[in-house]
């Protein structure tokens, strides 16, 4: 069975898509084999890396420095997270590199995973950190961002330039020889990844080509250190986690078309996990899932670079199975860091530990490169779904990150203290939350696509034409499109009719209603010469629906629009060290007790009901225990219950 065929079993789903009165998605572009980089789209102005890659996109996404947010919760914590990165002081992160590479630095270490004593320590400081900065200059153009991130890049290289070899790192390479030994040590090209990818980050977004030539002498380091490896002892190195290595060296050949890359890229083939991916069997059980979906990325840049099959099907299976069988209501998925059961049980999962933030970032990039070569608009259900509910809410209003989102009911958001934690998730959440405005939009050659509602502007110059979306989603259930374009224009609006508009919709063109909708999970294209001031205007009746656990029915997350509700259940005793432990990600304590829902009504959705006069509020309806409902992302401060156990006192013989 073809798997980019498969479809998925839970609400993701929709397989219909048809669209009255205007064309559906183009069967494809006419572009030929040459194509934008999708991963380092800001860099294809230079076009060097464009031509090569050998796999067009049937759609693309903006640049993001043709995206800009306008005021909503996407820009607000945007914001947030803007000033906490900019407050991170540089000697401070660049002390344990200067120490590594025998430079003095008095600066006051930092704490957490950044420690000094940290075997990860340098993964945040000379990697996650420079990718914020290069994707904050690219979504604001704030010039303060791209010089933090550019006297980085100029200190880090003193550093390499010092240890003389190539390697970059705030740990000593004789981690290297622990790990070619089989000796215990973290993740020590996990770390190498992040340093990597923030470099080329800094190279794609900014134009740094001092960042290019760091990366480059890091990648003759990593080829040299392999090259003395039997493949078999690759294959047992490949066992610790090594994040994102293999799409690292394929985008350094994308942008640097030197082709020593692959060969180095292609020494981290983990074919353990591979194999059984590309045989569509689901052997993740038992697996780390965030070391494996940075895996898949990779396969999903090999596959754009080079136009193997096999790692398009790899990546796509994986996708298709972990969204349809291993992602909860939420779109996040894994507990405890893992994958524990077999594919659809996931009952058994929900606690303090379900599920860590880093998974849903690499979720949603692997998404991006699945939906540029379908333009399936179920890909951007899960984006939307996860977005939301998964990576929106993670953060405090200071800037600090999650590390675990709990599902288990009774408990509550914590985050990284402001110096004492530095977690991967912590890592993965700066640069989320400077990219917001990815992926709002796409197009391809005849029109762009509205994916997300989220205030904002797009810019596409090669058409003359802006596109400026204003809404207040999810306040208010429709959005309004303003076109700007000096010359009229012909272009294809498709605006995406997410998975959850079963209520139907309408849309208006200037003022007056179009005889024509779409289905839920599709994309209604209007096509039409457009003038300055042209305006759509799109309501998108959002209504209370459930999510089900698929291995017992019983256990159910109630959902409005794509936003999945929690109940409030207080915040009396969550100290300060409940709410930022530190260290280690999972606070101390227990859950509260959140009753159990007992459902009298043949209605499945008779026990909870709309607050008055309260937008996005709910409240259980004919319960014992009241309890009110909001959008998990809003809620910060208190327990609460994502998963209800509802019981039903109806006859069984009308059950259906
Ligand atoms: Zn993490």
């Amino acid at each position: 069975m073809n798997a980019s065929r498969r479809l998925t079993r839970r609400q993701f789903v929709s397989s219909g898509a048809v669209v009255v009165g205007a064309s559906f998605l183009p069967a494809s572009t006419s572009k030929g084999a040459v194509d934008q980089d999708p991963a380092v789209d800001a860099i294809a102005t230079k076009g060097e890396s464009k031509k090569r890659e050998r796999v067009p996109w049937k759609v693309e996404p903006f640049p993001l420095n043709q995206v800009r947010l306008l005021d909503g919760p996407f820009k607000h914590s945007m914001d947030i997270n803007h000033q906490w990165v900019l407050s991170l002081p540089t000697d401070r992160l660049l002390h344990t590199f200067r120490i590594n590479a025998g430079l003095p630095s008095s600066a006051q270490p930092l704490g957490g995973w950044e420690k000094p004593d940290c075997e990860l320590r340098g993964h945040l400081a000379g990697g996650h950190y420079l990718s914020a900065c290069a994707l904050a200059y690219a979504a604001t153009g704030d010039e303060a961002m791209k010089a933090k991130g550019d006297e980085m890049v100029a200190e880090l290289a003193q550093c390499q330039e010092k240890l003389s070899n190539g390697y970059l790192s705030a740990f000593p390479d004789e981690f290297f020889d622990r790990l070619r030994d089989g000796k215990p040590v973290w993740a020590p090209f996990y770390t190498i990844h992040k340093i990597m990818a923030g470099h080329l980050d800094m190279y794609a977004y900014c134009g740094n080509e001092q960042a290019l030539d760091t990366a480059q002498k890091m990648a003759g380091w990593v080829g040299h250190w392999c090259e003395g490896l039997s493949d078999a002892h690759m294959q047992r190195v490949l066992t610790v986690e090594h994040g994102g290595m293999l799409e690292s060296l394929y985008n350094l050949y994308a942008l640097s078309g030197r082709g020593m890359y692959p060969f180095i890229g292609n020494r981290f083939t983990h074919r353990e996990v591979f194999d059984p991916l590309a045989d569509h069997r689901d052997e993740l059980k038992g697996l780390h899932a965030n070391t494996n979906i940075p895996k898949m990325i990779g396969a999903a840049r090999r596959y754009e670079l080079t136009g193997n099959e096999r790692d398009r099907d790899i990546a796509q299976y994986f996708w298709d199975e972990v969204t349809s069988e291993r992602c909860y209501s939420t779109g996040g998925t894994s507990n405890g860091e893992h994958w524990n059961t077999d594919p659809g049980k996931l009952a058994s999962e929900l606690g303090k530990e379900t599920e860590e933030c880093c998974c849903g970032y690499n979720m949603l990039k692997l998404t991006r490169h699945i939906f540029g070569w379908t333009a399936d608009p179920r890909a951007m259900d899960y984006y939307e779904r996860t977005l939301w509910n998964s990576r929106l809410g993670t953060q405090d209003e200071q800037g600090h990150k999650s590390y675990f989102l709990p599902l288990g009911s009774g408990f509550w958001k914590s985050y990284n203290s402001q110096w004492d934690s530095f977690w991967c998730c912590t890592g993965t959440g700066i640069e989320e939350f400077a990219k917001f405005a990815d992926n709002i939009y796409f197009h391809d050659d005849d029109g762009i696509f509205v994916n997300l509602f989220i205030a904002s502007e797009v810019n596409w110059p090669e058409k003359g034409v802006r596109l400026r979306q204003e809404t207040s989603f999810p306040e208010q259930d429709r959005t309004t499109l303003t076109v700007s374009a000096p010359k009229p224009v012909e272009l294809a609006v498709n605006i995406r009719v997410p998975y959850w508009a079963t209520k139907g919709g309408t849309v208006k063109t200037n003022g007056e209603a179009l005889p024509v909708f779409s289905n839920p999970s599709s994309y209604l294209a209007l096509k039409r010469t457009w003038k300055d001031g042209d305006r759509v205007e799109v309501s998108l009746p959002m209504s209370l629906h459930l999510d089900s656990m698929p291995d017992d029915r019983s256990l159910q997350t109630v959902m409005y629009g794509p936003l999945v509700l929690a109940g409030k259940f207080g915040g009396e005793g969550l100290t300060p060290e409940l709410t930022y432990p530190g260290y280690g990600p999972v606070p101390k304590g227990g859950p509260a007790t959140v009753p159990d829902i007992t459902n009298h009504s043949m209605d499945p959705l008779a026990w909870v009901e709309p607050a008055p006069n309260s937008p996005l509020t709910f409240q259980t309806a004919r319960q014992l225990a009241a309890a009110t409902l909001i959008p998990l992302y809003k809620l910060s401060g208190e327990r609460y219950a994502v998963y209800w156990k509802v019981k039903s006192d109806r006859p069984r013989r009308f059950e259906s």
